[in-house]
């Protein structure tokens, strides 16, 4: 895996001279959270404009865990797109596409899935925890062939676009990983159709929910919306946990492990100012109140343009419908593309045996 930045990778690309595929996506299981831009959308905005970028809206996956929500998927679908634009995608630049859409997808993952052991499925380390976060083991039987078979869903997502590069969390490494082996021995059994991803890591791989416990996750009731007005960011900042040791504002308080750092560390640009404030926290020269009023300040300085941009387009369904609709068409016209790559290799490629002699 690389470790290049982004400048480093803006003029590495430039200097190629050939725009490379990026692929990511999320799943429609409610509004984009803070851990969703500092992990993977604030790299998809950097990077669109030298890149070919997908952005996959992958709601096959929400069924994994999510089977008695599906009505709700739809709903989630505008908002998720919203968010997007909200937060500096250009569809100009950018493909948004919708999963169950593309056909394509569901052929690959059919062949992608005679490629892959269910005891190599089942060590995935993701698949392990997302499992056990729903009282299911993927040890035993009792884990569903669609969940147990998602990282491969996931592979055919990123191979179907021939993507270089994948922007996301430190959760999706094993699958990453995954996605590689597979593109590797389709390779080697059938011939080269696929470029082997990486996994481009953010600065912040791994935001922690409100609590510091877990990482942030719309299942987890522990989330900052970025569409979340000011009042539920209030609400929410207030009742972070901070440093359970400290009992008063004149307390010497403790850094590590105190979540308001972590989320100044990761919105507040001003790293001078955040220096300043762990050094009053250390020696107890500033209450949880104060800091927190701070966190708030900085957090909704980042929110309000984008939400402002948001409000914009929620003005404009039309405009949303048709980002949509041109996305898939041409999420569909790349799948079909790759997909005649992969039929002629395995050899099913049958148009000549349909066609008059
Ligand atoms: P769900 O609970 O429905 O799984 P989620 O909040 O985990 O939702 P996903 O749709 O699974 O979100 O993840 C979409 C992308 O955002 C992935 O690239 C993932 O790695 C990244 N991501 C999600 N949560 C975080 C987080 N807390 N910190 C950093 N990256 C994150
Ligand atoms: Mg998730």
């Amino acid at each position: 895996m690389s470790h290049k930045s982004i400048k480093q990778r803006k003029r590495g690309i430039t200097m190629k001279n050939q725009r490379e595929t990026i692929l990511t996506g999320d799943r429609p299981t409610g509004k984009l959270h803070l851990g969703h831009y500092v992990g993977s959308l604030k790299n998809r905005v950097a990077l669109q404009d030298v890149y070919n970028t997908f952005i996959i809206i992958a709601d096959f996956q929400v069924l994994i865990d999510h089977l008695e929500d599906s009505h709700k998927v739809k709903t989630n679908i505008k908002e998720i797109t919203l968010d997007y634009l909200g937060a500096g995608i250009d569809p100009a630049q950018t493909t948004i596409f919708i999963q169950s859409v593309v056909p394509q997808l569901a052929e690959l993952t059919v062949y992608l899935s005679m490629l892959v052991t269910v005891s190599r499925l089942r060590r995935n380390p993701t698949v392990k925890s997302e499992a056990q976060r729903i009282g299911v083991d993927s040890e035993q039987d009792n884990i569903t062939y669609g969940f147990l078979g998602y990282p491969v869903s996931q592979a055919a997502d990123i191979l179907l676009f021939r993507a270089h590069c994948v922007p996301a969390g430190e959760d999706q490494r094993p699958h990453i990983e995954q996605t590689r082996e597979l593109a590797n021995r389709f390779n080697k059994v059938f011939g080269k159709v696929f470029p082997l991803p990486e996994l481009l890591i953010s600065e912040t791989p791994r935001l922690p929910g409100i609590f510091g416990e877990g990482k942030m996750s719309k299942s987890l009731g522990n989330a900052i919306y970025l569409s979340d007005s000011a009042e539920e960011v209030r609400r929410k900042v207030m009742s972070m946990y901070t440093d359970p040791t400290r009992k008063h504002a004149s307390d010497p308080g403790h850094i590590e492990g105190n979540v308001v750092f972590t989320y100044l560390d990761a919105f507040d640009s001003d790293f001078e100012r955040v220096a300043d404030l762990k050094n009053k926290y250390q020696v107890g020269g500033i209450g949880d109140i104060e800091l927190k009023n701070h966190l708030f300040e900085v957090l909704m300085n980042f929110l309000r343009p984008m939400q402002k941009r948001r409000n914009e387009f929620e003005k404009h369904p039309d405009y949303i419908q048709q980002v949509l609709k041109d996305g898939c068409a041409r999420a569909v016209e790349i799948g079909e593309e790759t997909m005649k790559l992969v039929r002629k290799a395995v050899g099913y490629n049958y148009a000549d045996l349909f066609s008059a002699k």
